[in-house]
């Protein structure tokens, strides 16, 4: 017991050490995990980072663990031993058996036996964890799990550090950007981004996914291609994988001899992994793609006027989805009539009606606002049927102080429906003045000005495919009614 307090000791003070040192956030991880793994005699140790979307894990540093291991595959949160996540410690006595392991198979192949998975914890929130692997199957003490505890807690001090960081040199990119030109600002950060890119162009390709709010994974895996014995001969790495498509992205330039390679080993990888959907993209092939996913008229990269988008289309249609399963579940063996106010909901009207699994009917009301402040409100459109005993759901694409809604709440329970309810894509709760009941929200939206995907700013931006947030400067004095 005492040579283990010592070697705890000594390796606390390894890694604190290397924490507070000028090295980079990867070499200081790499270090910690060989320190941690040592000193409770463990064969492995991997350092993870949840990604922005917190959807999935990234690796920051390992130690002891093949190539092949660290890039299996995509981690995702919750289905790779999800309960770290609700910051339990986790044990898993034998991994090519246990279900909470996302590839067993591959930790078999790789002979590792026992993990021991430690949450990294930021104000009890977790934000990634800590995993040692062994080879022979064993147990972990108290006093193993209570150092590793500590050293989680330094990680979460490297992290916050890490990304504030990150936050602080985007703004000093941003604002030297801003004092050049009056373009868009990049996507602020909001959760650490340890990935460090081999190339500049993967770089900006990653920058370009952010924009559209697409996300993206970083070489997650390695592809055996070639095998001498039971030895891998070659792999294959691909650049990028963004999880919403489900494809694999390897970036490559003109150059005719690296073309002739990197295809050479996609045929070998299409015809070993039948199932796996890769692409070799250039820079005009991967807009050209974004336009195949709806990502809106795109001559250049970014749509003019929008600082950043909000929700993807793949996000939004996922949401949708979503909502109309409910909502079919709860007026399940009844007709149901929809109702829109004119023409912010056109998009959301049109997506949502057609996932509901129930009969509906479809009416519309326009408005207008008139009045000093621009708050009283106008019906110029009203419905083409009655309501009186029909259950009415009313479809917002935004609510924002609530006396629209408010208004035509009161306007449709005169006529006496059945029930009424009130389904909205975007809450922009921030700003509201009158409580109004909202039964369905897609999503809470910031108190930013919003277009797309039917929103409009002086009548423009509705058909983009995704919802963004305008350029603030464009928007200077323009307060929504
Ligand atoms: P409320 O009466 O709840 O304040 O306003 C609702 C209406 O204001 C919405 O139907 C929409 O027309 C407009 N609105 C509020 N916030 C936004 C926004 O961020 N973007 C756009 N395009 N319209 C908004």
């Amino acid at each position: 017991m005492g040579s283990a307090r010592g070697s705890y000791y000594s390796a606390l003070k390894q890694i604190t050490k290397v924490a507070n040192s000028a090295l980079s956030l990867r070499r200081i991880c790499n270090s910690i995990a060989k320190s941690a793994a040592t000193a409770v005699q463990a064969n492995g140790c991997r350092i993870l980072s949840l990604n922005p979307q917190k959807e999935y894990l990234i690796t920051v540093g390992a130690y002891g663990l093949s190539d092949l291991y660290l890039k299996k595959g995509p981690l995702d949160v919750h289905k790779s031993l999800p309960d770290i996540l609700d910051g339990k410690v986790v044990f898993i006595a034998d991994a090519a058996k246990d279900k909470r392991v996302q590839y067993p198979q591959i930790a078999l192949a790789q002979g590792i036996s026992s993990i021991l998975g430690i949450p990294v914890l930021e104000k009890g929130e977790a934000i990634g964890e800590i995993r040692i692997y062994t080879r022979e199957p064993r147990q972990f003490s108290e006093a193993d799990k209570s150092f590793l505890l500590s050293v989680a807690d330094i990680c979460a001090v490297i992290f916050e550090r890490a990304e504030l960081h990150q936050l602080l040199e985007q703004d000093y990119k941003a604002n030297e950007k801003r004092r050049k030109s009056s373009r868009v600002s990049p996507l602020p950060a909001t959760t650490l981004r340890p990935t460090s890119f081999a190339h500049p162009s993967e770089e900006d390709f990653a920058k370009l996914l952010d924009f559209y709010c697409i996300e993206w994974l970083y070489e997650p895996r390695s592809f055996p291609l070639r095998w001498e014995g039971d030895k891998i001969a070659e792999m294959f790495t691909p650049d990028f994988y963004l999880p919403e498509l489900d494809l694999y992205v390897e970036l490559t330039t003109l150059k005719q001899h690296l073309l002739t390679e990197k295809n050479r080993k996609l045929r070998q990888l299409r015809e070993l992994y039948p199932e796996v959907n890769i692409r070799l993209l250039n820079k005009n092939d991967f807009l050209k793609l974004l336009a195949k996913y709806g990502y809106g008229p795109l001559g250049e990269a970014k749509v003019e006027g929008i600082d950043r988008v909000l929700y993807s289309h793949a996000k939004i249609q996922r949401r949708v989805k979503t909502l109309a399963r409910h909502i079919s579940r709860d007026y399940a063996g009844q007709r149901l009539v929809l109702i829109g106010i004119l023409k912010g909901v056109v998009c959301f009207m049109a997506d949502l009606m057609q996932n509901l699994s129930l009969p509906v009917t479809l009416d519309f009301m326009a408005i207008s606002y008139y009045g000093g402040d621009g708050q009283v409100v106008k019906i110029t459109r009203d419905l083409d049927s009655s309501i009186t005993g029909q259950h009415v759901l009313m479809v917002e694409d935004i609510v924002d102080t609530g006396m629209t809604l408010n208004y035509i709440l009161s306007h449709l329970s005169a006529h006496n429906p059945a029930s009424l309810r009130v389904c909205t894509l975007l809450d922009k709760k921030a700003r509201r003045l009158i409580n109004v009941p909202l039964d369905y929200v897609g999503f809470e939206v910031p108190d930013e000005f919003v277009v797309g995907y039917g929103l409009d700013y002086k009548g423009e931006y509705r058909n983009l495919p995704f919802i963004g947030i305008l350029h603030p400067e464009l928007t200077k004095g323009a307060e929504p009614h």
